[in-house]
């Protein structure tokens, strides 16, 4: 394993991604979207559009960061309670729409019973999430929580869904976390993950080593005055196993029904697993 110009064991691993995220955390949002050139945004849509959660839905989003995926969760299932509250309103008493807007809002949770617990290695990125979290209004029905996802401090048998975006790829012994994530979930329960991938195609893939290891660095750099962070990035991005091998990886955990599905011709993709 590369470090920037230094080489790593797999024991130093931990320690590496920790100081990365420490030095990255406060620039890590506007760096997502120079990186991505905003792409980002589609591909964590896209995997609550195959979530599909529903009010009461209780999601773990392990290595969370600064919380793009909770609060996209909380917009959703607010939503679907938004709609499902209007919906029974409206059928069961045939109110006019100014008495079900009044109604509805009178409501105390405004989730459903829904709930979002991030979970992440690193304080100073969930530091950076709360204080999101606090600008943008979301106070119900979100815990932050300290954790490793090789040993998490969660019971067993208690998330509907578990999902870890971009951040399987830095666990140090991914086949731990995989069982993690089996072990938390209940049974039906459901393991989502999206994670950079490999490109088939050879000319975008060419473009896109291109773009990795000359354009994000100084990136990087200027942004964020730290190349080496981001150059461990890019490197640990090529090292993830392909779709295939991920897949074999997830059902090695004991998961059922695994399917992927690679978006922007595979830069990234989305694993999907049930415990069954
Ligand atoms: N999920 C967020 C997103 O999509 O924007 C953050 C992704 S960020 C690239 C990777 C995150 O993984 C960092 O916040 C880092 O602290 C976290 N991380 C790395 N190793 C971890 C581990 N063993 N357990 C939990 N979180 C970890």
């Amino acid at each position: 394993t590369h470090f920037g110009f230094e080489s790593v064991s797999e024991e130093e691993k931990g320690g590496k991604v920790h100081q990365v995220f420490e030095s990255v955390a406060k620039k890590y949002d506007l760096m997502n979207d120079m990186m991505s050139l905003g792409i980002h945004r589609v591909w964590k849509d896209f995997l609550l559009w195959k979530m599909q959660p529903f009010p009461g839905t209780q999601l773990l989003d392990v290595a969370g960061g600064t919380g793009d995926i909770a609060f996209r969760f909380l917009n959703y299932v607010q939503a679907q309670h938004r709609r499902k509250q209007k919906r029974q309103l409206r059928t069961q008493q045939n109110l006019s729409w100014e008495e079900i807007a009044k109604k509805y809002q009178n409501k105390e949770d405004p989730l459903g019973g829904s709930f979002v617990m991030v979970c992440d290695i690193n304080k100073e990125m969930l530091k950076v999430g709360k204080q999101k979290a606090v600008g943008q209004g979301y106070d119900t029905g979100l815990a932050w929580v300290l954790g490793d996802a090789e040993e998490l401090p969660i019971h067993d048998d208690k998330f509907d869904v578990y999902t870890i975006a971009f951040g399987i790829r830095n666990v140090t012994h991914i086949d731990r976390a995989l069982q993690e994530a089996y072990r938390v979930l209940k049974p039906g329960g459901r393991f989502l993950c999206l994670e950079f991938s490999q490109v088939s195609n050879p000319v975008i893939s060419r473009l896109y080593d291109l773009y990795s290891f000359q354009v994000i660095p100084v990136l990087g750099e200027i942004i964020a005055g730290d190349w080496k962070s981001y150059q461990y990035l890019v490197e640990s991005i090529r090292k993830f196993p392909s779709q295939e091998e991920f897949k074999e990886m997830i059902e090695d955990a004991g998961f059922q029904k695994v399917t992927y599905e690679s978006l922007t011709r595979g830069i990234v993709a989305i694993h999907s697993g049930f415990k069954l």
